[in-house]
């Protein structure tokens, strides 16, 4: 992880600087002193994925499944599905409806 750029000033002599109470590691920038956590990984995962997603969840593939073909993280698809239940409540299940591939 060298490719690390403080998102203060940008520079990228950073080091390790211990660990947040959630476990996440923190850092140090050497050279203004800024301490930072990388962002959530749900703030880094891109619309298009997102739809990706979408798309995987109503073809019944398993959890796991849907993580592993856009590389999103499992911790990070229920906070997904979470967010998701809250603007579409129930049509998850019901999306059998949904016509496959053209
Ligand atoms: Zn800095």
């Amino acid at each position: 992880m060298n490719d690390l750029e403080c998102p203060q000033c940008g520079a990228v002599r950073i080091v390790k600087n211990g660990h947040a109470h959630t476990g996440k590691q923190r850092y140090l920038c050497r050279t203004c002193g800024h301490q930072f956590t990388l962002e959530p990984v749900w703030h880094r995962i891109s619309a298009e994925t997102i739809a990706l997603v979408d798309r995987l969840l109503t073809e019944r593939i398993s959890h796991r499944g849907i993580c592993r073909v856009p590389g999103v993280s499992r911790s990070w698809f229920p906070l997904h599905l979470k967010a998701l239940a809250r603007v579409v409540p129930h049509e998850l299940d019901r999306s059998t409806s949904t016509p496959k591939k053209a």
